[in-house]
């Protein structure tokens, strides 16, 4: 049995007791592992039918199983090595979600050192909210390349305002059949630059303000039953699935080289009937919050 708890000695037979329980999925993020000590593990949950994937940083320490890892993708595992901008940078994570319900995650690397000789620490939760924040993280790294990381963290400056770059991509629906994308450049200039548009089936706009709906209906049927609603948590599992949603356009780049957030077109009162339109950014790429905003005032 599995319990939630601090673990800081045997943490080798602890992930693979809990690797064991791995039912339908496994997404592990982990610096350094060595395959000799968890592969087996992994080839049995292979073998029962488990959609695996994993990635590590790139470098000699994990390029030694590659044989081993060979195998394993022959037998369904899938593999990634993340090889980052500057060989002193590092994929530092050490997490793993089981099933979607269960995260472990600490110092722990996966390798005989970090079980034998270091001082480290292996967390386990089936907290929602932290589960669903490593499977998100996990989903980002897995897809973002390394020029996409290093668009992010080190984004183009405007020469007019020395503020980064973005693009911005809004939603709207357009008659009865379209979704039109909108995409914005912005930066600290205060003036919304279009770029171009690009058109999709009516659904994707339909169905992300579904998620709004009905999270909307939730709050409205919990106060008339009288419950309390915890807020936080809700607005931070709507984020989940907005987020969820929209990190589709990862991989449509509409034109661009990188899309750092999403939004949809509304209307902000400020005094009596007065108000601005604005771009409600309802997604942002990782790596983004500190230089894209909330709302953009569309002049
Ligand atoms: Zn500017």
């Amino acid at each position: 049995m599995i319990y939630d708890g601090v673990f800081c000695e045997n943490q080798r037979d602890i992930v693979i007791e809990a690797l064991k329980t791995a039912k339908h999925s496994v997404v592990i993020a982990v610096a350094w592992i060595n395959f000799n000590e968890y592969g087996s593990t992994i080839y049995e949950l292979l073998q029962n039918g488990v959609n695996i994937r994993i990635v590590v940083n790139d470098d000699v320490k994990n390029a030694r199983y590659a044989g081993f890892i060979k195998d394993l993708q022959n037998n369904g595992l899938q593999f990634k090595m993340i090889q980052m901008p500057k060989n002193s940078n590092y994929m530092h994570h050490k997490f793993c979600v089981i099933d979607k319900t269960m995260c472990m995650m600490g110092s722990f690397n996966w390798t005989k050192n970090a079980n034998e000789n270091n001082f480290e620490d292996l967390s386990i939760s089936h907290d929602r909210a932290l589960v669903e924040g490593y499977v998100s993280q996990f989903e980002t790294i897995w897809s973002l390349s390394i020029d996409d990381f290093i668009r992010l963290k080190k984004p183009e400056i405007c020469e007019s305002c020395g503020q980064p770059k973005a693009y911005l991509c809004v939603f709207e629906q357009e008659g009865y059949y379209q979704t039109k994308a909108d995409i914005y450049e912005v930066c600290g200039c205060g003036d919304l630059k279009w770029v171009n548009n690009e058109f999709f089936d009516v659904s994707v706009y339909i169905n992300l303000m579904g998620i709004f709906e009905r999270y909307s209906d939730m709050d409205e049927e919990d106060f008339l039953n009288g419950f309390t609603i915890n807020e936080q948590e809700r607005k931070r599992s709507l984020d989940y699935e907005i987020s969820r949603y929209l990190s589709k356009v990862r991989s449509d780049r509409m034109g661009c080289p990188i899309i750092h957030a999403v939004g949809i077109y509304g209307w902000k009162p400020i005094y009596k009937d007065d108000g601005e339109n604005i771009i409600q950014v309802l997604w942002k790429e990782r790596y983004t919050s500190n230089y894209v905003m909330d709302e953009y005032v569309i002049g």
